[in-house]
C-alpha cells in the first residue's frame, strides 16, 4: 500500500467501531479522500484533536481498498469561529456537504481546494449565510453544475436583459426566454435576485465585497435549494440544523 502526505481539510467524520472514526477529507493533492482514522475518538489519541470539523490538517495516509487509513495527522490551522457560533457551524456544515456531495472521490481539484480554503477564511469574519450561498454557487460552478444566465436552455435564444422578473428552470439549466417562461419547473425570480446569482458567481472570497438585500437573498436560496435537490436528489442534510437555528 502506497502512503502519502497531503494537507487538508476535515468536511465530514462519522462514528464507528467503539473508537474509531471515518473522515472525509478534502485535500490539496487528491481531492476528496474518506479514511478511518482508528482509536481517533479515545481522549488520548493524537488524532482525537485534529481531526474536529474544518481543522486543515497536515495528513499522513495510506491507501487501501475502499478507505485509506490516516496514520497520523497534524493541525495546520484552526477556524476560530466555528467553534464559538452556531450560526456559522451550521452554514459551515452546509459548505462542506456540497463538498462532500458534487465532488467525486479521489479526483485532484486542487483548485477546488484553494476555494474551499478562502471559503472556509471569508467564516471566520463575514456574514455565514451569504458566504455558503455564494460558496454554494461557486462550488456547482467548479463541478460543472451552472443555470445559464444569458441563453435559454432549451432554444439558445439570448435572455432579455432589460426584464424586471425572468423564470429559471434547474432542470434545464438555466433562465428561460420568452417563449419559454412556462416549463413545469420555472421559478419566478427577480432582476435583483438574478444579478444576486451572478453577483455570487463572481465574489472574491478573499476581499469580499457585496451588497445585499435579504428579499434577493431569499430567492436566490430558493432557486440554489430547488438546484441542489435536482443535482443530488435530495434536500442537504444540514438545512435541518440550518432550520433549528
Ligand atoms: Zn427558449
Amino acid at each position: 500500500m502506497n502512503n502519502y502526505e497531503t494537507e487538508a481539510i476535515v468536511i465530514g467524520s462519522a462514528n464507528f467501531g467503539d473508537a474509531d472514526k471515518i473522515v472525509t477529507l478534502f485535500t490539496a493533492n487528491q481531492g476528496k479522500v474518506r479514511a478511518s482514522a482508528f482509536g481517533a475518538r479515545r481522549p488520548k489519541s493524537p488524532l482525537a484533536a485534529p481531526l474536529q470539523m474544518f481543522h486543515i490538517v497536515e495528513a499522513d495516509l495510506s491507501e487501501g481498498y475502499s478507505l485509506d487509513t490516516l496514520k497520523r495527522a497534524s493541525i495546520k490551522k484552526r477556524y476560530k469561529k466555528f467553534g464559538e457560533d452556531l450560526e456559522t457551524f451550521a452554514y459551515g456544515m452546509f459548505a462542506a456537504e456540497i463538498l462532500c456531495e458534487i465532488f467525486g472521490e479521489k479526483q485532484a481539484e486542487p483548485e477546488v481546494y484553494e476555494l474551499a480554503i478562502k471559503i472556509f477564511d471569508c467564516f471566520e469574519k463575514r456574514n455565514p449565510r451569504i458566504t455558503a450561498v455564494a460558496a454554494a454557487w461557486q462550488l456547482l460552478f467548479k463541478a460543472g453544475f451552472s443555470l445559464s444566465t444569458d441563453a435559454c436552455p432549451i432554444c439558445e435564444n439570448k435572455i432579455n436583459a432589460n426584464k424586471t422578473e425572468y423564470a429559471v428552470s434547474v432542470k434545464e439549466g438555466g433562465f428561460l426566454c420568452d417563449y419559454h417562461t412556462d416549463v413545469t419547473d420555472g421559478i419566478k425570480i427577480s432582476a435583483g435576485a438574478k444579478k444576486l446569482i451572478e453577483d455570487f458567481l463572481r465574489l472574491d472570497f478573499e476581499n469580499p465585497s457585496i451588497s445585499v438585500r435579504g428579499s434577493y437573498l431569499i430567492e436566490v436560496e430558493k432557486v440554489l435549494l430547488s438546484f441542489l435537490q435536482n443535482i443530488l436528489g435530495y434536500n442537504p442534510k444540514s438545512l435541518k440544523f440550518i432550520r433549528e437555528l
